[in-house]
């Protein structure tokens, strides 16, 4: 049957393809430019011809639909060249999460089969380190940005600017289908080996399209706009920069792209260049405003999107004192990530709306976007109604969320049991549609039979003037099976509080009805530092192991 004929076939042009996000710019905004660090500048139809090129030269290295290509590389122009260029003759784009390690990069580049890798210079000594583990690697491909050196022993087939001058730009990029897997990269668990979450070219448009209008469409607290600059400050490798670099380009923003993240030097880039808009954790968002350089960057240009923990009041009020536009997002690896922003619904907020103060909803977690089913299960799967006080796991349905872990069927059918995504995350959906999570599942620490969440009583110690950061476990107890134990650092140059001033704070908030009671049996911990994660969250995981072994 032709497909004139039949009315559910798919015509040319239907499918949902990352080529068709990147061409528009071509006649759009030719003349504007992707910036990396002070190296390179380049106009989109600089980068659009680039990107062609890449594209031909794959082809000479061997790579065919379905293959996968690995990147270790800082955030850079070449990145975002790979982000389109890789989907879109076919083969799947495999972003090395450089933070791991270097047994789990290896283990990452084996699992996912990767047969050509782009190396940032940097990088060249870790890989010349897990050889071991490089059996399928063809090319090594190296991205310098000064002098390099091959090590000895790995296939390295030259430099990326020579090989993409070596060949002539794609004429044109091929039809694909679009359920084409585009992109991999891998997530670390509380166990195990870290785990392959991929996406297709229909996901990735998808949550571009919804992303974009949920960024864009609504003015409170902020709106992403066409003149904006934009710049990540999530990397590359964790989940596709939240999918913002496909935004920037579908809709033609101007772009920078820092390399490493080098705080006096991300700080230099966002003045010099007038960013206005970026998304990272609460984390380094705080590391840039507390740094000594951070009073040379004009701070009320800039717009935030803060998520992969929770934006904490304390947080979200520090940066509105220095002029930043901030909000909230939520999402995780699986999810592609973003599936909720924290976006003032009409007449909440202000004369006559219920809630007093902004920073009361863009800290609750976020409303869903188009097209995501959020619900809350208890343990046997029912729903727990929203607006009550009952609390469950987030589970979601939406079209981009990814539909298992590469090569891990037991794991994919935990992650979809019963038709939904499992987050993992305690949560409750409020009566006006908000979700707010409480806490992740393994995260919620058991006291003599209450369910005590370890966000809450950081959110208190965090509204501590002498407290610069905090992070909760649950840790044993004989009379109560766990009472909270928090880590707490210290702001340098105020006057020091004990641990035991720190739980009087905590009873303030008992006696308000912020805080259960039983968080009142909180030991607090002096620290110098709390340990991260690769991608820069409070590491709970080691902090519960270190308790473990006495450390
Ligand atoms: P990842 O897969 O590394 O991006 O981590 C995702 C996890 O980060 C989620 O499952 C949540 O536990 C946490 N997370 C992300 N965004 C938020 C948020 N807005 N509030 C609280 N937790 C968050």
């Amino acid at each position: 049957m032709s497909t004139h004929e039949s009315p559910g076939a798919a015509r040319p042009g239907h499918a949902l393809l990352i080529r068709d996000l990147m061409l528009r710019v071509r006649t759009w905004a030719p003349g504007r430019t992707i910036q990396y660090r002070d190296r390179v500048t380049l106009t989109y139809r600089e980068w659009l011809g680039r990107t062609a090129r890449l594209g031909a030269w794959l082809g000479r290295l061997g790579v065919r639909p379905g293959d996968r290509v690995g990147v270790l590389d800082w955030d850079s122009h070449r990145v975002l060249e790979m982000f389109f260029a890789v989907p879109c003759v076919g083969a799947t784009l495999h972003t090395v999460n450089v933070k791991l390690t270097p047994e789990q990069v290896g283990y990452t580049i084996r699992h996912a089969r990767d047969t050509v890798l782009f190396v940032h210079a940097d990088f060249l000594p870790l890989l010349a380190g897990i050889r071991g583990f490089l059996g399928m690697v063809r090319h090594v491909v190296v991205l310098a940005d000064g002098p390099w050196e091959a090590p000895d022993g790995l296939p390295v087939a030259g430099e990326y600017e020579e090989g993409l001058g070596s060949v002539e730009p794609l004429a044109s990029w091929p039809d694909l289908e679009e359920d084409t897997t585009a992109t991999l990269f891998y997530t670390t668990g509380t166990t195990g080996d870290p785990k392959g979450v991929s996406f297709t070219h229909r996901q990735i448009v998808l949550h571009t399209l919804a992303a974009t209008m949920t960024l864009a469409i609504y003015e409170e607290p902020m709106s992403l706009r066409a003149s904006d600059v934009y710049m990540p400050l999530t990397p590359m490798f964790h989940v596709h920069a939240w999918g913002v670099p496909y935004i920037a380009v579908a809709v033609g923003l101007t772009q920078v792209y820092p390399g490493r993240y080098e705080p006096a030097v991300l700080l230099a880039l966002m003045e010099r260049h007038r960013v206005t808009f970026t998304h990272c954790v609460p984390t380094l968002l705080l590391m840039l405003l507390r740094h000594p350089a951070s009073g040379t960057v004009d701070w009320s240009r800039l717009k935030v999107v803060i998520g992969g923990a929770a934006l904490l009041p304390a947080v979200a009020r520090e940066a509105r004192e220095r002029g930043i536009c901030i909000v909230g997002g939520y999402g995780m690896s699986e999810t592609c990530p973003i599936v909720a922003v924290s976006n003032l619904q009409p007449g909440l907020v202000g004369p006559g709306g219920r809630v007093e103060d902004e920073v009361d909803v863009i800290t609750r977690t976020g409303f869903p976007l188009p097209l995501v089913q959020a619900r809350v299960v208890d343990e046997e799967g029912r729903e727990v109604p929203a607006g009550g006080e009952g609390v469950g796991e987030l589970v979601l349905r939406c079209p981009w969320l990814t539909s298992g872990y590469v090569d891990d069927p037991a794991a994919s059918e935990r992650l979809w049991k019963d038709g939904w995504l499992h987050t993992g995350d305690g949560a409750r959906i409020d009566a006006d549609g908000y979700i707010r999570i409480t806490d992740r599942i393994k995260d919620v620490i058991k006291i003599g039979g209450e369910w005590i969440s370890s966000l809450e009583i950081e959110g208190v110690l965090a509204r501590h003037p002498a407290v610069a950061e905090a992070a909760v476990i649950g840790a044993p107890d004989a009379k109560w099976d766990e009472h909270p134990r928090a880590e707490v650092v210290l702001r340098p140059g105020v006057a020091a509080p004990t641990p035991r001033e720190l739980v009087r704070h905590l009873h303030a908030a008992v006696e308000d009805g912020v805080l259960h009671k039983r968080a009142l049996l909180t030991e607090v911990v002096l620290v110098e530092s709390i340990p991260r994660t690769s991608v820069g969250k409070v590491d709970k995981k080691r902090m519960r192991a270190a308790l473990k072994s006495g450390g």
